[in-house]
């Protein structure tokens, strides 16, 4: 008897609610990540897509991510990056070194740093307000910055004893206007027990996103996949950031990248493989199609190479070119500085990139980064 259980139904079904604007629910993602084929997810990704975006429409920015510190205490299975303390190798950036970092990035035609280091217990929060203003001191509005991740924020504010809105109001005084959602990884208390248990709990990411937020700093979400996480658990990921955005209004972007897994103990213990390109673009066209309120979905040339390109296919509409990322490249990302050869990429497939810049967007609510075009 013909009914939803009939794949054929089912994916009408699916379809139907994506044409009309109506929200999938976590079943059927579920039912589109073991039944749907590529062409299909990227045919309803391109339906919600288009809300935001003309259809060869897209853009990217040339950056760099400031890796200040690799000493950290949080000791996650998944990275090859960290030192403890005391252990040969950590160091530390001073502000000349940043600096030095900053002026070549504006060299290459970047404009946006992003700050990523580790749970530093040596260091106080005056290094990071030090550095921060002295950045915006220096550089003034020719060079935006994301000052940390969620999971940087957390530990900074809890080793000053700082409530998160105090800790907040102490990074909005030094000039930053960003905190990304870095550290995220899979948004599951289970995941996080089992790869990360010193690096905060989902719950307590969120409040502190959400109070960021509420100071007037700006935020995004992020994913990685690739470790061991259940399909159900992307899913739960992907619900979590869809209501958090329903609440808030607060992320300006979803960024998903794959685990890197060489010289890490995860990788080890997995044998070192990494999804394919094929599921990485999967899941991306199913975040575009259950992330219905995020205008921006990136695509992530730091682990996929020029591959990622062939997101734009799958829902994306913006990527970075990096020129840097220590954590990612310690566990085998490669970096090519070569954009054009890369940006004609996008254009082979039949795209116009633009370039976009953080820094000219100046400070402007989330909200208005990008409006539904229909
Ligand atoms: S992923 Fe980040 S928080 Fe975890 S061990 Fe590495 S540097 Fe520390």
């Amino acid at each position: 008897m013909p009914g939803a259980s009939n794949p054929s139904s089912k994916a009408s079904l699916i379809r139907r609610k994506v044409e009309a604007r109506e929200r999938i629910t976590p079943a059927d993602a579920l039912w589109l990540w073991r039944n749907a084929s590529a062409e299909d997810l990227r045919s309803l990704a391109g339906i919600v897509r288009a809300r935001f975006h003309a259809p060869r429409a897209c853009t990217y920015m040339v950056m760099r991510i400031v890796n200040y510190t690799n000493v950290c205490v949080a000791q996650c299975d998944y990275c090859a990056f960290y030192k403890l303390p005391g252990q040969p190798g950590g160091y530390v950036l001073s502000q000349p070194e940043v600096f030095a970092k900053l002026d070549e990035l504006l060299t290459l035609g970047g404009d946006l740093a992003a700050f990523n280091g580790g749970f530093n217990p040596h260091l106080p929060l005056d290094y990071y307000c030090d550095l921060f203003r002295a950045i915006r001191d220096r550089y003034g509005d020719s060079l935006e910055f994301y000052a940390l991740t969620i999971a940087e924020f957390l530990y900074l504010a809890d080793h000053a004893r700082l409530s998160y809105a105090q800790a907040a109001q102490r990074f909005l005084d030094a000039g930053v206007r960003w905190i990304t959602g870095g550290g995220s990884e899979i948004l599951t208390e289970d995941f996080r027990r089992r790869h990360s248990k010193f690096k905060y709990t989902v719950a307590e990411y969120f409040a502190a996103q959400e109070a960021l937020i509420a100071a007037g700093l700006r935020s995004t979400a992020t994913m990685v996949i690739g470790f061991d996480e259940t399909i159900e658990e992307r899913i739960e990921h992907l619900e979590r950031t869809r209501q958090f955005q329903d609440r808030t209004a607060g992320l300006a972007s979803f960024l998903c990248w794959t685990f890197k897994p060489w010289f890490t103990p995860l990788g080890a213990q997995l044998g070192s493989i990494e999804i394919t390109t094929e599921e990485y673009l999967r899941h991306l066209a199913l975040s575009r199609i259950y992330l219905d309120n995020i205008p921006r979905i990136r695509t992530s040339v730091l682990t996929q190479n020029e591959r990622a390109l062939e997101g734009l296919l799958y829902g994306a509409d913006d990527f970075d070119l990096p020129i840097e990322d220590e954590v990612t490249q310690k566990a085998g990302a490669t970096i090519s500085l070569q954009f054009d050869r890369i940006l004609d990429v996008a254009r082979g497939l039949g795209f116009t990139p633009t370039y976009r810049s953080v820094a000219a967007a100046g400070i402007a609510p989330a909200a208005s980064v990008l409006q539904p075009t229909v």
